[in-house]
């Protein structure tokens, strides 16, 4: 049965060599510290069971025609890619955020677009090894990272200039069992609770680069990988429980000491004519992935803005109903984008569909660039009480609570339970390390805004609304 179930990945988890590192110690992956980000992971595999989620966590292996979960998934019509896109819109919705496991769905996808292509190209083996993997991986429903960007070092250096050549990703070694990488590969989400890290390129390559130029699979616990890792969690509670607050996230540095990787995981070895593609390929994917999860983050905060305007009684204020229709915009646009890149998806040789790399770089960028501008819209709305409410041990004191149920009430229709829920919510959500980590992951996760400014570009057919301009002006050439 290819379908797992969430106790039996923690299991996996639990068996793990331990090799991460939190709060300046060496961690086991069953650490509390850790609960939260695996309940975002646990999530995707109990809905997977969940009948009224069914049809959008379940589909086909195309290698066995099994059911197995859409996160491991590749895309092989129009329809899969809507599919993805509605799931991540929906899922982060139930965990207030990120939902984490796209990541490896974009990234099997562009490794199953670009292994092919080598193959072409240059009669390699790769697209088998990868379908292999992709095997193993859909048959024991596995969890992996996206293992992309590397430490980089000097910005305008390129790789094969850095004064330290470890600054990016690299193989060091080759032998007829496989190949030895060394370097790092930082802000790796999920790192700790991945069962495999998957490796790509982060950026275009030349031929000096060739030892740079590498993707693989490998487990996560290998001798030689240490995650170095920061964990952010939703503020704790103590008698208010409330779903956004079970969930958490960890990025990492994902060190690789020396790492042996054998042939048969490995997807790219020295093709740097390649490196561009994948780590392109992977970026249309995955922004076309933020077109369904940051609409979602958009929707919480709009619904967050209209019921503490309502709980205040100023819902039909025009300047609020204004804000709210703003927010509406948005989120639609961000989503028509990703609708519009699946639309327009081009069938690649390896049979999967590439969403169109213009509108999924458009709607990113959308998203990216009014993160805190959405944020602006609910803190300006909720007012300053997020940042100032008493904590949760002042509501359960008896001595203090009557005051601020007292202190607290706003429309008198509205109870001063619901009024404290929902203002404590506004304050994780808003006001928090949590918060922080969300407004940064809108920013930059799956590459900056100047990085979808530079994918439009260069994609863009400019010189024909020259054309039109001449047309219009009666100049002919
Ligand atoms: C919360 C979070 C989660 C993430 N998760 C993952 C993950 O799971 N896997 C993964 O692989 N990556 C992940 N990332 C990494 C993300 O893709 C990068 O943060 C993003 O691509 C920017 O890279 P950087 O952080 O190294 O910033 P930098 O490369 O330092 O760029 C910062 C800014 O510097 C400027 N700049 C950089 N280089 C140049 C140049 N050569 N010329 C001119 N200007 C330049 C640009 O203005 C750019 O916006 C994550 C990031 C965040 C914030």
């Amino acid at each position: 049965m290819a379908l797992k179930t969430s106790n039996e990945y923690f299991a996996r988890l639990k068996n793990m060599k331990p090799n991460v590192y939190a709060s300046g110690k060496q961690i086991r992956r069953d650490d509390p510290m850790l609960e939260k980000p695996i309940n975002v992971l646990r999530l995707t595999f109990d809905l997977a069971q969940d009948p009224a989620y069914k049809d959008l966590l379940i589909t086909k292996s195309h290698l066995t025609g099994e059911p197995i979960n859409r996160f491991a998934s590749l895309n092989f019509s129009i329809e899969d890619l809507y599919k993805q896109q509605e799931m991540k819109r929906t899922l982060c919705h139930k965990v207030g955020g990120c939902i984490q496991r796209c990541m490896a769905t974009d990234t099997l996808n562009a490794i199953g677009v670009v292994t092919k292509e080598i193959d072409d190209a240059k009669g390699t083996k790769y697209h088998d090894h990868f379908l292999e993997f992709l095997r193993y991986y859909q048959a024991n429903d596995l969890v992996g990272s996206t293992s992309q960007t590397d430490a980089k070092g000097d910005r305008k250096a390129r790789p094969h200039q850095q004064k330290d050549p470890d600054l990016y990703l690299r193989v060091v070694k080759k032998d007829k069992k496989g190949i030895v990488v060394r370097g790092a590969k930082n802000h790796i989400t999920m790192g700790p609770y991945v069962d495999e890290h998957l490796v790509i390129p982060t950026r275009a390559l030349t031929e000096k680069e060739s030892d740079w130029a590498v993707s693989f699979a490998i487990p996560a616990d290998t001798e030689g990988i240490k995650l170095i890792s920061r964990i952010t969690s939703a503020r704790p509670r103590i008698n208010l429980q409330a779903p956004y607050n079970d969930y958490g996230v960890a990025e990492s540095f994902l060190v690789f000491d020396d790492v042996f990787v054998p042939w048969e995981r490995v997807f790219m070895c020295g093709e740097w004519e390649f490196a561009g593609s994948m780590a392109l390929t992977f970026a249309g994917f995955h922004r076309h992935s933020y077109c369904g999860c940051k609409p979602a983050l958009t929707d919480i905060i709009m619904g967050a803005t209209a019921l503490v305007a309502e709980y205040n009684g100023v819902g039909n204020a025009p300047h609020i109903q204004d804000e709210l229709t703003e927010l509406m915009i948005i989120g639609e646009l961000v989503y028509a984008s990703g609708i519009a890149a699946a639309a327009r998806a081009e069938k690649t040789s390896s049979g999967i569909f590439r969403p169109k790399f213009l509108y999924s770089n458009t709607g990113r960028y959308l998203a990216g660039i009014n993160v805190y501008h959405e944020y602006e819209i609910l803190v300006s709305i909720a007012g300053g009480l997020p940042s100032t409410l008493p904590p949760e041990e002042d509501w359960l004191n008896p001595e203090t609570r009557p005051y601020l149920e007292k202190y607290i009430r706003r429309n008198p229709e509205v109870s001063p339970e619901k009024l404290h829920r929902l203002y404590r919510f506004i304050s994780d959500f808003t006001c928090s390390a949590s918060c922080g980590w969300a407004q940064h992951a809108g920013i930059h996760g799956g590459g900056s805004p100047v990085m979808e400014k530079i994918g439009i570009r260069s994609t863009y057919d400019l010189e024909s609304k020259k054309e039109v301009a001449k047309y219009l002006a009666g100049i002919k050439d």
